[in-house]
Protein backbone atom coordinates (compact mmCIF):
# COMPACT_ATOMS: atom_id res chain seq x y z
CA UNK A 1 0.00 0.00 0.00
CA UNK A 2 2.80 2.25 -0.28
CA UNK A 3 1.26 4.19 -2.82
CA UNK A 4 -0.92 5.58 -1.39
CA UNK A 5 -1.43 8.79 -0.07
CA UNK A 6 -3.51 11.31 1.86
CA UNK A 7 -4.79 14.54 0.82
CA UNK A 8 -6.81 17.05 3.30
CA UNK A 9 -8.39 19.95 1.97
CA UNK A 10 -8.66 22.88 4.56
CA UNK A 11 -11.60 24.99 4.23
CA UNK A 12 -13.58 27.86 6.14
CA UNK A 13 -16.74 25.82 6.53
CA UNK A 14 -15.60 22.37 5.77
CA UNK A 15 -12.69 19.69 5.84
CA UNK A 16 -12.58 17.19 2.78
CA UNK A 17 -10.12 14.39 2.52
CA UNK A 18 -9.37 11.68 0.55
CA UNK A 19 -7.24 8.82 0.22
CA UNK A 20 -6.19 8.86 -3.37
CA UNK A 21 -3.48 5.82 -5.26
CA UNK A 22 -1.14 7.07 -7.67
CA UNK A 23 -2.83 6.85 -10.80
CA UNK A 24 -5.07 9.31 -9.22
CA UNK A 25 -8.19 7.25 -8.52
CA UNK A 26 -9.84 8.02 -5.25
CA UNK A 27 -10.80 5.15 -2.81
CA UNK A 28 -11.90 6.37 0.10
CA UNK A 29 -13.11 10.03 1.51
CA UNK A 30 -14.74 11.89 4.34
CA UNK A 31 -15.70 15.54 4.99
CA UNK A 32 -16.76 17.31 7.70
CA UNK A 33 -17.81 20.06 9.29
CA UNK A 34 -14.34 22.44 10.56
CA UNK A 35 -15.15 23.23 14.13
CA UNK A 36 -15.26 27.09 15.06
CA UNK A 37 -14.27 26.47 18.58
CA UNK A 38 -11.17 24.97 19.81
CA UNK A 39 -8.48 27.05 17.88
CA UNK A 40 -6.17 25.55 15.60
CA UNK A 41 -5.55 22.22 17.82
CA UNK A 42 -9.26 21.39 17.37
CA UNK A 43 -9.14 21.95 13.59
CA UNK A 44 -6.17 19.69 13.34
CA UNK A 45 -7.93 17.17 15.57
CA UNK A 46 -10.78 16.94 12.99
CA UNK A 47 -8.64 16.88 10.38
CA UNK A 48 -7.19 13.92 11.74
CA UNK A 49 -10.78 12.13 12.38
CA UNK A 50 -11.84 13.05 9.07
CA UNK A 51 -8.35 11.08 6.94
CA UNK A 52 -8.74 8.48 9.79
CA UNK A 53 -12.21 8.02 8.71
CA UNK A 54 -11.47 8.21 4.74
CA UNK A 55 -8.47 5.78 5.20
CA UNK A 56 -10.67 3.26 6.59
CA UNK A 57 -12.61 3.29 3.81
CA UNK A 58 -9.40 2.39 1.84
CA UNK A 59 -8.75 -0.20 4.10
CA UNK A 60 -5.22 1.37 5.27
CA UNK A 61 -3.63 2.01 8.17
CA UNK A 62 -2.73 6.29 7.61
CA UNK A 63 0.96 4.66 9.11
CA UNK A 64 1.17 2.75 6.31
CA UNK A 65 0.32 5.82 3.67
CA UNK A 66 3.27 7.56 1.86
CA UNK A 67 2.59 10.95 3.01
CA UNK A 68 -0.24 13.43 3.70
CA UNK A 69 -0.88 16.53 2.01
CA UNK A 70 -2.74 19.41 3.04
CA UNK A 71 -4.10 22.29 1.09
CA UNK A 72 -4.28 25.11 3.50
CA UNK A 73 -5.62 28.68 3.17
CA UNK A 74 -3.50 31.52 4.70
CA UNK A 75 0.23 31.77 4.50
CA UNK A 76 0.80 27.86 4.46
CA UNK A 77 4.77 27.51 4.60
CA UNK A 78 5.81 24.63 2.46
CA UNK A 79 9.26 24.10 4.28
CA UNK A 80 8.30 24.63 8.25
CA UNK A 81 4.65 22.92 7.55
CA UNK A 82 3.60 26.08 10.09
CA UNK A 83 0.46 28.08 9.12
CA UNK A 84 -0.24 31.23 9.43
CA UNK A 85 -2.92 34.04 9.19
CA UNK A 86 -5.15 31.86 8.21
CA UNK A 87 -8.10 34.27 9.02
CA UNK A 88 -11.13 32.87 7.95
CA UNK A 89 -10.50 29.60 10.41
CA UNK A 90 -11.59 29.95 13.87
CA UNK A 91 -8.28 32.03 16.29
CA UNK A 92 -6.00 30.89 13.49
CA UNK A 93 -4.39 34.63 13.39
CA UNK A 94 -0.83 33.53 14.49
CA UNK A 95 0.97 30.81 13.22
CA UNK A 96 0.61 27.04 14.34
CA UNK A 97 2.69 23.92 13.60
CA UNK A 98 0.03 21.92 11.42
CA UNK A 99 2.53 19.19 9.53
CA UNK A 100 4.41 18.36 13.01
CA UNK A 101 0.98 18.47 15.10
CA UNK A 102 -1.12 15.86 11.88
CA UNK A 103 2.25 14.02 11.51
CA UNK A 104 2.31 12.87 15.34
CA UNK A 105 -1.87 12.15 15.33
CA UNK A 106 -1.29 10.20 11.71
CA UNK A 107 2.12 8.35 12.12
CA UNK A 108 3.07 9.51 8.73
CA UNK A 109 4.98 12.37 6.96
CA UNK A 110 2.49 15.37 6.41
CA UNK A 111 3.00 18.24 3.58
CA UNK A 112 1.34 21.54 3.57
CA UNK A 113 0.44 23.97 0.34
CA UNK A 114 -1.96 26.93 -0.83
CA UNK A 115 -5.51 25.42 -1.10
CA UNK A 116 -5.91 26.72 -4.28
CA UNK A 117 -2.14 26.40 -5.71
CA UNK A 118 -2.95 22.44 -5.15
CA UNK A 119 -6.29 22.70 -6.51
CA UNK A 120 -4.74 23.68 -9.90
CA UNK A 121 -2.18 21.59 -9.59
CA UNK A 122 -4.88 18.34 -9.33
CA UNK A 123 -6.47 19.94 -12.57
CA UNK A 124 -3.03 20.40 -14.30
CA UNK A 125 -2.60 16.71 -13.68
CA UNK A 126 -5.82 15.07 -13.73
CA UNK A 127 -8.66 17.60 -14.68
CA UNK A 128 -9.55 20.38 -17.06
CA UNK A 129 -5.73 21.28 -17.46
CA UNK A 130 -4.40 18.22 -18.34
CA UNK A 131 -3.49 18.71 -21.57
CA UNK A 132 -1.42 21.80 -21.46
CA UNK A 133 1.99 22.48 -19.87
CA UNK A 134 0.87 26.36 -18.73
CA UNK A 135 -1.70 27.43 -17.10
CA UNK A 136 -3.60 29.91 -14.89
CA UNK A 137 -5.95 28.27 -11.96
CA UNK A 138 -8.87 30.92 -11.05
CA UNK A 139 -10.93 29.54 -7.89
CA UNK A 140 -13.93 32.12 -8.08
CA UNK A 141 -15.75 31.34 -4.60
CA UNK A 142 -15.64 33.04 -1.35
CA UNK A 143 -12.45 35.23 -2.61
CA UNK A 144 -10.47 34.64 -5.45
CA UNK A 145 -7.92 32.35 -5.59
CA UNK A 146 -5.08 31.63 -8.27
CA UNK A 147 -2.46 29.59 -8.85
CA UNK A 148 0.02 28.93 -11.43
CA UNK A 149 2.23 25.83 -13.31
CA UNK A 150 4.35 27.06 -16.12
CA UNK A 151 5.92 24.95 -17.98
CA UNK A 152 4.71 21.89 -16.37
CA UNK A 153 5.76 22.78 -12.76
CA UNK A 154 4.00 24.59 -10.09
CA UNK A 155 5.44 28.58 -9.34
CA UNK A 156 5.13 29.52 -6.05
CA UNK A 157 6.97 32.74 -6.19
CA UNK A 158 8.50 33.33 -2.75
CA UNK A 159 5.81 31.56 -1.63
CA UNK A 160 2.81 33.93 -1.82
CA UNK A 161 2.55 33.70 -5.82
CA UNK A 162 -0.85 33.56 -8.07
CA UNK A 163 -2.72 36.11 -5.49
CA UNK A 164 -4.77 37.27 -8.80
CA UNK A 165 -7.94 38.26 -6.66
CA UNK A 166 -5.66 40.98 -5.65
CA UNK A 167 -4.71 41.70 -9.34
CA UNK A 168 -6.05 45.59 -9.54
CA UNK A 169 -9.04 45.86 -12.06
CA UNK A 170 -9.81 49.60 -10.98
CA UNK A 171 -7.62 52.17 -9.62
CA UNK A 172 -9.10 53.50 -6.19
CA UNK A 173 -12.04 51.28 -6.70
CA UNK A 174 -14.12 49.54 -4.23
CA UNK A 175 -12.55 47.95 -0.96
CA UNK A 176 -11.39 44.81 -0.63
CA UNK A 177 -11.62 42.06 2.27
CA UNK A 178 -7.97 42.28 2.06
CA UNK A 179 -8.26 45.85 2.63
CA UNK A 180 -6.87 47.44 -0.40
CA UNK A 181 -8.78 49.25 -3.05
CA UNK A 182 -10.00 47.69 -6.45
CA UNK A 183 -8.76 44.43 -6.54
CA UNK A 184 -10.67 41.55 -8.68
CA UNK A 185 -11.82 40.04 -5.51
CA UNK A 186 -14.13 43.60 -4.55
CA UNK A 187 -15.89 43.13 -7.19
CA UNK A 188 -16.27 39.36 -7.85
CA UNK A 189 -15.35 37.21 -4.37
CA UNK A 190 -18.85 35.82 -2.76
CA UNK A 191 -18.22 37.75 0.06
CA UNK A 192 -17.55 41.16 -1.41
CA UNK A 193 -20.92 40.82 -3.59
CA UNK A 194 -22.74 39.67 -0.76
CA UNK A 195 -21.68 42.83 1.45
CA UNK A 196 -22.61 45.22 -2.24
CA UNK A 197 -25.85 43.39 -2.77
CA UNK A 198 -26.86 44.54 1.54
CA UNK A 199 -25.60 47.52 0.73
CA UNK A 200 -27.66 48.23 -2.13
CA UNK A 201 -30.82 46.18 -1.04
CA UNK A 202 -30.48 48.52 2.27
CA UNK A 203 -30.57 51.80 -0.09
CA UNK A 204 -33.68 50.49 -1.39
CA UNK A 205 -32.94 48.51 -4.77
CA UNK A 206 -35.53 45.58 -5.00
CA UNK A 207 -33.78 41.65 -5.02
CA UNK A 208 -35.25 38.69 -3.81
CA UNK A 209 -31.56 37.57 -2.97
CA UNK A 210 -31.97 37.40 0.80
CA UNK A 211 -35.68 36.19 0.73
CA UNK A 212 -33.67 33.30 -1.25
CA UNK A 213 -31.14 32.66 1.39
CA UNK A 214 -34.04 32.54 4.20
CA UNK A 215 -36.49 30.34 2.33
CA UNK A 216 -33.46 27.70 2.23
CA UNK A 217 -32.33 28.29 5.22
CA UNK A 218 -28.59 29.45 3.95
CA UNK A 219 -26.54 31.59 6.55
CA UNK A 220 -25.54 33.45 3.42
CA UNK A 221 -25.73 34.12 -0.50
CA UNK A 222 -23.96 30.75 -1.86
CA UNK A 223 -23.62 30.00 -5.34
CA UNK A 224 -27.03 28.58 -4.97
CA UNK A 225 -28.93 31.10 -4.15
CA UNK A 226 -27.22 33.84 -6.75
CA UNK A 227 -27.89 30.79 -9.22
CA UNK A 228 -31.55 30.71 -8.63
CA UNK A 229 -32.20 34.77 -7.94
CA UNK A 230 -30.94 35.06 -12.03
CA UNK A 231 -33.18 31.91 -12.98
CA UNK A 232 -35.92 34.26 -11.39
CA UNK A 233 -34.44 37.34 -13.66
CA UNK A 234 -33.58 38.90 -10.31
CA UNK A 235 -32.08 42.88 -11.36
CA UNK A 236 -29.70 42.95 -8.40
CA UNK A 237 -28.59 39.45 -8.67
CA UNK A 238 -28.02 40.44 -12.46
CA UNK A 239 -26.23 43.11 -12.33
CA UNK A 240 -23.82 42.31 -9.72
CA UNK A 241 -22.85 39.00 -11.48
CA UNK A 242 -22.00 40.87 -14.83
CA UNK A 243 -19.78 43.56 -12.64
CA UNK A 244 -18.19 40.08 -11.06
CA UNK A 245 -17.42 38.93 -14.79
CA UNK A 246 -16.38 42.73 -16.10
CA UNK A 247 -13.75 41.99 -13.39
CA UNK A 248 -13.10 38.93 -13.62
CA UNK A 249 -12.35 39.42 -17.71
CA UNK A 250 -10.43 42.14 -16.60
CA UNK A 251 -7.88 40.64 -14.29
CA UNK A 252 -7.39 37.51 -15.81
CA UNK A 253 -6.78 39.04 -19.20
CA UNK A 254 -3.82 41.28 -17.22
CA UNK A 255 -2.49 38.35 -15.79
CA UNK A 256 -2.79 36.53 -19.22
CA UNK A 257 -1.02 39.21 -20.98
CA UNK A 258 2.14 38.81 -18.11
CA UNK A 259 2.57 35.03 -18.29
CA UNK A 260 0.55 34.20 -21.56
CA UNK A 261 -0.45 31.05 -20.69
CA UNK A 262 -1.51 28.20 -23.10
CA UNK A 263 -4.60 27.78 -20.45
CA UNK A 264 -7.09 28.97 -17.96
CA UNK A 265 -9.33 27.26 -15.66
CA UNK A 266 -11.85 28.63 -13.72
CA UNK A 267 -12.53 27.06 -10.69
CA UNK A 268 -14.32 27.66 -6.89
CA UNK A 269 -17.68 27.57 -6.04
CA UNK A 270 -19.29 30.09 -8.53
CA UNK A 271 -16.66 29.46 -10.87
CA UNK A 272 -18.03 25.84 -11.53
CA UNK A 273 -21.62 27.23 -11.39
CA UNK A 274 -21.29 29.43 -13.43
CA UNK A 275 -17.71 28.87 -15.72
CA UNK A 276 -19.95 27.44 -18.65
CA UNK A 277 -23.39 30.12 -18.37
CA UNK A 278 -21.05 33.12 -18.48
CA UNK A 279 -18.49 31.48 -20.85
CA UNK A 280 -19.27 33.79 -23.64
CA UNK A 281 -19.47 37.28 -21.50
CA UNK A 282 -16.18 36.37 -19.74
CA UNK A 283 -14.48 35.44 -22.80
CA UNK A 284 -15.52 38.78 -24.43
CA UNK A 285 -14.35 40.97 -21.81
CA UNK A 286 -11.08 39.09 -21.65
CA UNK A 287 -10.54 39.70 -25.52
CA UNK A 288 -11.00 43.44 -24.50
CA UNK A 289 -8.05 43.49 -22.49
CA UNK A 290 -5.53 41.39 -23.68
CA UNK A 291 -2.87 42.34 -25.85
CA UNK A 292 -2.53 39.36 -28.45
CA UNK A 293 -6.62 39.27 -28.48
CA UNK A 294 -6.11 37.09 -31.79
CA UNK A 295 -4.28 34.17 -29.82
CA UNK A 296 -6.68 33.83 -26.49
CA UNK A 297 -5.44 30.99 -24.21
CA UNK A 298 -8.04 27.84 -23.70
CA UNK A 299 -10.74 28.91 -20.89
CA UNK A 300 -12.02 25.89 -19.40
CA UNK A 301 -13.78 24.84 -15.93
CA UNK A 302 -12.39 22.96 -13.63
CA UNK A 303 -13.50 19.38 -13.78
CA UNK A 304 -12.68 18.05 -10.83
CA UNK A 305 -15.16 19.25 -8.20
CA UNK A 306 -15.48 19.38 -4.40
CA UNK A 307 -12.74 17.09 -4.54
CA UNK A 308 -9.99 18.98 -6.50
CA UNK A 309 -8.46 20.23 -3.31
CA UNK A 310 -7.74 17.16 -1.58
CA UNK A 311 -6.40 15.29 -4.86
CA UNK A 312 -4.34 17.96 -5.37
CA UNK A 313 -3.30 18.18 -1.60
CA UNK A 314 -2.34 14.19 -2.13
CA UNK A 315 -0.24 15.48 -4.98
CA UNK A 316 2.10 17.13 -2.61
CA UNK A 317 3.69 14.08 -2.58
CA UNK A 318 4.55 13.24 -6.19
CA UNK A 319 6.02 16.78 -6.79
ZN1 LIG B 1 -7.51 42.68 -2.29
Amino acid sequence: MADLRGGIDLGGTKIQTAIVDSGGEVLGQARRPTPTDGGPAGVAEQMAEALREAAGQAGVETAALEGVGVGSPGDADEKTGVVSGAKNLPDWDGSFPLAATLKEALGTEVRVGNDVQVATEAEFHLGAGREFESLIGVFWGTGVGGGLVLGGKPWLGRGAAGEIGHVVVKHGGAKCPCGRRGCMEAYAGRSAMEAEARRQHEDGAKTDLFKLMHKHEKPRLTSGIWERALDHGDDLAESLIDRAIEALGTGIASSVNLIDPEAVIIGGGLGVRFGERFMEPLTKEMGKHLFLDEEPPAVRVASLGDLGGAVGASLLFTR
